[in-house]
């Protein structure tokens, strides 16, 4: 059977997530046929509805309150549960981003319903749809199917591929006004950390570095190559422990999840840990001084050698190849 789709568009200084453009393909494809409306939350996100329906969305919802223009679980969720009640959906689709993690679960049980958190892949439609999630660390892969009751599900960035853009798709915009009340948490300042470049979350490309990487300075070929490729610095939990870079880049079990197209990992070991955030990238290339390091028995490509003679020549060459 057909469904409607509820998914939330997330605008982050300034433009929209890309992964709010995953989540309308995932919705699509549980709606089976129905309808997929997208909701956005914020101060002034007006601007934003236009490109929603560009990736597929029938049609959106803005709810817009000057107490929504930072996140609070409080605020955001008096806005969707208002939404939610409204359209009676029968599947909610969030991004597994920091918002989507944190805000889910409130919902859910606002709601009642079941949550699938961290979603990879969706197989089948409507009734049929199944979702794969990773457990334990990604060592394996669990199937979830829900029965009855709202399906929510959030979908991990970079894993379910977007509908092409086309501007000439058109849709009905409406807006929700909800008198946001009883906030418990006022943000007065978001003080960013890192808000230079790609986000890391859903970049393309990751080049992270380790302990191997020696010093702060030692990131600086790193950041060189992640910008000529388009993509983010990461780190490992040892480099950010050595005071080499911002916990921010921290990629493992408790730091960020990535699964980018192409995730070169240098100076790393390759602890359990650090596999957690990015054994599932597509391409993983590591560089390591030595040969038994436990990253080349994740690594589609090994370069045994030092980072420090290694990356540079990659720079060049990429650099010769204009990339
Ligand atoms: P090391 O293990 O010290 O490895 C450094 C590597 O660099 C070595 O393999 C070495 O051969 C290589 N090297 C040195 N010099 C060079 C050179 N010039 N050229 C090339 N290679 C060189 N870790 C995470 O990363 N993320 C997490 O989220 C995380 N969560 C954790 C949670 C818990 C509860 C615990 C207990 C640990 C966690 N850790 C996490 C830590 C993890 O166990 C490892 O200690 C950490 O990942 C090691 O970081 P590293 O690989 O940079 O350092």
């Amino acid at each position: 059977m057909s469904k409607k789709v509820l998914v939330l568009g997330e605008v982050r200084e300034g433009s929209l997530r890309n992964v709010s453009f995953e989540a309308i393909a995932a919705g699509l494809q549980i709606a089976d046929g129905g309808e997929v409306v997208g909701l956005l939350v914020g101060d002034a996100v007006a601007d934003f509805t236009q490109e929603l329906i560009a990736y597929g969305a029938s049609r959106v919802i803005t709810v817009e309150h000057p107490h929504l223009k930072n996140y609070t679980s409080d605020g955001y969720s008096q806005a969707i549960l208002a939404v939610v009640e409204q359209e009676n959906p029968e599947a909610i689709v969030f991004g597994h981003t920091s918002l989507g993690k944190d805000l889910s679960p409130k919902i859910a049980s606002r709601l009642q319903s079941g949550l699938i958190s961290d979603v990879t892949e969706i197989q089948g439609a409507g009734d049929d749809t199944v979702f794969v999630r990773p457990i334990y660390s990604g060592k394996a892969f669990e199937k979830v199917k829900i029965k009855d009751g709202i399906i929510f599900a959030t979908i991990r960035p970079n894993n379910i591929p977007p509908l092409v853009k086309d501007d000439s798709r058109t849709g009905e915009v409406s807006s929700v006004s909800v008198d946001i009340t009883n906030l418990r948490t006022i943000i007065k300042e978001v003080v960013r950390k890192s808000t230079e470049g790609v986000d890391l979350s859903e970049a393309k490309v990751v080049v992270a570095g380790g302990r191997g990487v020696k010093s702060g300075e030692g990131f600086e070929p790193l950041k060189e190559l992640a910008n000529l490729l388009g993509g983010a610095v990461g780190a490992s939990r040892g480099a950010c422990d050595a005071e080499y870079c911002d916990y921010s880049l921290q990629i493992g079990q408790t730091g960020k999840v990535v699964t980018p197209d192409l995730y070169i990992a240098a100076g790393i070991s390759g602890a359990i840990q650090h596999l957690a955030g990015m054994s599932n990238s597509k391409v993983i290339v590591a560089i390591n001084k030595d040969p038994e390091a436990n990253i080349f028995k994740v690594a589609d490509y090994g370069i045994v050698g030092d980072l420090f003679e290694v990356v540079p020549m990659l720079i060049e060459e990429f650099k010769a190849l204009k990339v």
